[in-house]
């Protein structure tokens, strides 16, 4: 299955992509993580990429359409691929249907993580992710039992710099700008299916599931 998840930044589209790539086996992409190891290897691609994450912008197409053709041209794509992050803007999304056509592959179910702004504010500045394992948590809505030590690895938690109050603020108005053209986009093509993103996320998991189970028994018939 070819798939992309949407939804604004905090909306959950990394807890419920690592559900997915364990459920459905297929390479989870998201093109935020791919930005950031590229910093922490202080690769040129990172040193472009940090200035506009820093200031809560969008990395330039060209930079971020190069990314992910070479990683979707990679054997495990193959079986199919979650893109997490991208497409982000229209030129993107229209990258993204050549590389595919290109390749003899479509897109298959484009999935909409809804969470209202005034929700996603608050998660996002409270978000504390793990050094050593990645494990995300929450200072109030997921909080750790030591504080600043991740309860699975015993790994140190950080802030990523751009949850700051002031940057997040200017993440989500710049994806609200973006989101909304690429959303008619796909549901002009008929791949998009809404998920409510305010719920437990074991909920909005079960959710995914049973969209995609319908959706596929429906392409099926
Ligand atoms: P994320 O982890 O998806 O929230 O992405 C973090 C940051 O990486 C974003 O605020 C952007 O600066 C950059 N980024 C990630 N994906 C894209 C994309 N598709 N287009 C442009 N910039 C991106």
């Amino acid at each position: 299955m070819n798939l992309l998840l949407m939804g604004l930044p905090g909306a959950g589209k990394g807890t419920q992509a690592e559900r997915m790539r364990e459920k459905f086996d297929i390479p989870h992409i998201s093109t935020g993580d791919m930005f950031r190891a590229a910093i922490k290897e202080g690769t040129t691609l990172g040193i472009k990429a940090k200035e506009f994450m820093d200031a809560g912008n969008l990395v330039p197409d060209e930079v971020t359409i190069g990314i992910v053709r070479e990683r979707l041209a990679k054997d495990d794509c193959g079986k199919g691929f979650l893109l997490d992050g991208f497409p982000r803007t229209t030129a993107q999304a229209e990258a993204l249907e050549q590389i595919l056509a290109d390749t003899g592959r479509t897109i298959h179910f484009v999935l909409n993580i809804d969470v209202a702004e005034k929700e996603l504010l608050a998660r996002l500045t409270g978000r504390r992710i793990c050094r050593s394992c990645g494990g995300t948590y929450h200072i109030i809505f997921n909080p750790v039992n030591v504080e600043g030590v991740c309860d699975k690895c015993g790994g140190e938690l950080y802030q990523r710099d751009d949850d700051n109050e002031k940057t997040v603020a200017t993440r989500l108005q710049v994806n609200i700008r973006q989101q909304q053209p690429l959303l008619d986009f796909y549901q002009e093509k008929g791949y998009l299916r809404h998920i409510e993103g305010s719920q437990h996320i074991d909920n909005v998991f079960k959710e995914i599931e049973e969209v995609l189970c319908q959706a596929v028994a429906k392409e099926n018939k």
